[in-house]
């Protein structure tokens, strides 16, 4: 192996896929893509090397055509990957379920178990599975390696992994709490880490919000808590995810609208979070409507902002105080507003966002409390690609 070899981190969803070329080591990335709807009308393929972004339509009518497209916008783009000495490649999946607590190189036992896995996310690790399916056909002659959202929170401890529930019935149906966007939190609260001399361990909150949302509580690099659980809908109120609803409503819906749970489900999954409050799943449109004094825009913003603050105040308790607050994610990024709105009315808890340094726009990871705020204030630029790719070659490089 060399160490300039380059690792190809696939992420594949249910109608995109997502991939990058990077070099483990050095961060640099060779080569960016995303190819969008697939199966559908419309589809769109972007891939970006050399400064350069090339983009066109597609009729990809499925995964495994999409990672043929991939290798065509390789030969046609570049850079040319029978040239490069390719280490391995790493595969995003969602749900490692009791199974999987640590990055894994995929074998066909490996597959199967993630296929299993399938019942406890079902939105997500069936794509993953044709993902890696149709990526060892491509690419047969290099290690591939899952790594999975769940693995950071293997580790949480069994008071916050446990529901409470009958024992007998959890442990036959693998029911806990699992935890998701565990190597986003790694990657933000590492980064975050490295600007801080504490005497003690440290005690840190991070939020991840993108389309997705979710926050932990992680003390010294270990998880503590997060607000997902079984599934990836516990918790904050996320694009089309309502997060936290009483565990009632299930059997309310059914009982007094005649939803089945799959309806639930849907419901629940697709058409809850903003688009449920604001008929939008885009943050960024909420906030346009909210400027232009939309009542359901301001009560979805303010929604969010509640829950976050709710989970904020949890976890300092559950830490036993703070050291650090971590903003990531599409909108963790970009939102100075939410920012500045979650963080509004708690100097009591000795935390206080400084307006300027809040709406200063930038690409890296920044400080943007005020000098007097006991905690810090963190935006820290996820790449969870680079933390797949890194954990991808450490594997391969055992071989
Ligand atoms: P994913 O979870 O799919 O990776 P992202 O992390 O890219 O998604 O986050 C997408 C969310 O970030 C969207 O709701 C989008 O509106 C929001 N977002 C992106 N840019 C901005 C911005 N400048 N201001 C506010 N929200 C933003």
């Amino acid at each position: 192996m060399t160490t300039s070899a380059p690792v190809l981190v696939i992420n594949a969803g249910s109608s995109s896929v997502k991939y990058r070329l990077i070099i483990p080591a050095s961060a640099e990335v060779l080569a960016d893509g995303t190819i969008e709807r697939i199966g559908e009308h419309g589809g769109e393929v972007s891939h970006e090397t050399g400064g350069e972004t090339h983009s066109g339509d597609h009729t990809a009518e499925d995964i495994g055509a999409a990672l043929e497209l991939i290798t065509e916008q390789f030969a046609t783009y570049g850079p040319d990957l029978g040239q490069l000495d390719l280490l391995a490649v790493g595969h995003r999946v969602v749900h490692g379920g009791p199974d999987f607590a640590r990055p894994t190189k995929i074998t066909d036992d490996v597959l199967a178990t993630i296929r299993d896995l399938s019942g406890l996310a079902p939105l997500h690790n069936p794509a993953a599975v044709a993902g890696i399916e149709a990526a060892r056909q491509r690419f047969g002659d290099v290690p591939h390696v899952a790594v999975f959202d769940t693995a950071f929170f293997a580790e949480l401890p069994e008071v916050a992994r446990t529901y409470a529930i009958p024992r007998e019935l959890a442990a036959r149906h693998r029911i806990r709490r699992y935890g998701f966007h565990g190597t986003s939190h790694d990657y933000v609260a590492g980064v975050a880490r490295e600007s801080i001399k504490a005497a003690g361990p440290v005690r840190q909150i991070t939020f991840h919000l993108g389309n997705g949302c979710s926050a932990a509580a992680i003390l010294d690099g270990r998880p503590v808590e997060t607000s997902m659980g079984l599934t990836p809908l516990q918790g904050l109120v996320m694009g089309t995810r309502s997060g936290d609803v009483d565990p009632g409503l299930h059997s309310y819906l059914h009982r007094e609208a005649g939803l089945g749970p799959d309806d639930v489900d849907t419901l629940l999954n697709k058409e809850s979070g903003l688009k449920g409050l604001a008929g939008v799943n885009d943050f960024r449109e909420v906030l346009q409507r909210r400027a232009d004094d939309d009542h359901d825009a301001a009560l979805a913003f303010d929604v969010v902002v509640h829950r976050l603050k709710h989970y904020l105040g949890a976890y300092w308790a559950i830490l036993g105080g703070l050291d650090q607050v971590i903003f990531t994610g599409g909108i963790g990024e970009n939102s100075p507003d939410l920012r500045a709105a979650v963080a509004d009315g708690l100097a009591g808890l000795g935390l206080a966002v400084d307006p300027d340094r809040n709406a200063t726009a930038a690409s890296e990871a920044r400080l943007i409390s005020a000098d007097d705020s006991a905690v810090a204030v963190l935006v820290v630029p996820t790449d969870e690609e680079l933390a797949i790719a890194r954990q991808t070659a450490a594997l391969a490089a055992d071989d």
